[in-house]
């Protein structure tokens, strides 16, 4: 069998991160390499970013992206938390020509989703599993029985005040913007979650993003009735599942 290793990127509002991954085993090799995001965070700024990362790693195969919008047939649907230039540019076009290797585009959350499943917390778990991303918003990533439901952005619900969606309520990045305390957040995520609860009676929610490892800090705020657990994989899970994702989208299994 053909090497299953593709380099995998994710592109996020800060920073894009790029890896060479085992797609078979999960696993990155070597270092993960990371530019910052330029800002005004346009297509072509940050087409030729990207560029400068697939020449880091002298790699020519498929490559796999998440990106922090609606992605839909390969095409940006939203632009909140990236320029809103993105809006209805074909990005696996625009990145296709820029690098010159074939790319494959994702909602960054349900890359992570994607890792978090095949080889995290979420490793077989059947039934409904919404993983949730909590960083500069909040992105989320739906399983059906292991089946992703891509695109769900339930960070966009309108919800806690009712004025704003939200991840502009209660993101990792208005949570340091506020300096909210933990409790407070905790408590704040929990009438979410409890919303979640009514709208899709989850097996599991998995709580990924840079915030999850201080789960203990806050957990005991939760009263929803399902389990909610922390994803260990933290920040390498986009870069991986967009790998996977490219992997899979090579080599489409025969029905
Ligand atoms: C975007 C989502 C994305 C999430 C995390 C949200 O603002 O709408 O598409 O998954 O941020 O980056």
């Amino acid at each position: 069998m053909q090497d299953p290793i593709i380099l995998g990127v994710d592109i996020g509002g800060s920073g894009i991160k790029g890896g060479l991954v085992n797609t078979q085993t999960g696993e990155m090799l070597g270092e993960r390499y990371r530019l910052e995001t330029p800002q005004p965070s346009t297509p072509e700024a940050v087409a030729q970013t990207f560029t400068e990362l697939v020449r880091h790693f002298d790699w020519h195969g498929a490559i796999g992206v998440g990106f922090p919008a609606i992605v839909h047939n390969g095409v940006a649907m939203s632009a909140s938390n990236i320029d809103d230039g993105w809006l209805g540019t074909h990005i696996e076009t625009l990145l296709t020509e820029a690098s010159g290797c074939r790319v494959h585009v994702l909602n960054d959350a349900d890359a992570a989703g994607i890792a978090i499943m095949h080889f995290g917390i979420g490793k077989g778990v059947p039934g409904v599993v919404l993983v949730l991303t909590i960083g500069t918003g909040i992105g989320s990533a739906l399983f059906i029985d292991g089946r992703l439901v891509p695109n769900t952005e339930f960070g966009h619900l309108y919800l806690i005040n009712k004025k704003e969606v939200v991840e502009k309520q209660v993101s990792g990045g208005v949570r340091k913007a506020t300096e909210m305390s933990w409790a407070t957040w905790g408590k704040k995520f929990n009438r979410y979650l409890l919303h979640l609860e009514r709208l899709l009676s989850p097996d599991l929610v998995i709580l990924g993003g840079g915030d999850s490892k201080y789960f203990d800090s806050y957990s005991d705020k939760f009263t929803v009735s399902f389990p909610v657990k922390p994803a260990q994989y933290l920040n390498k899970a986009g870069t991986i599942g967009a790998a996977c994702y490219a992997w899979d989208k090579e080599h489409p299994q025969q029905p």
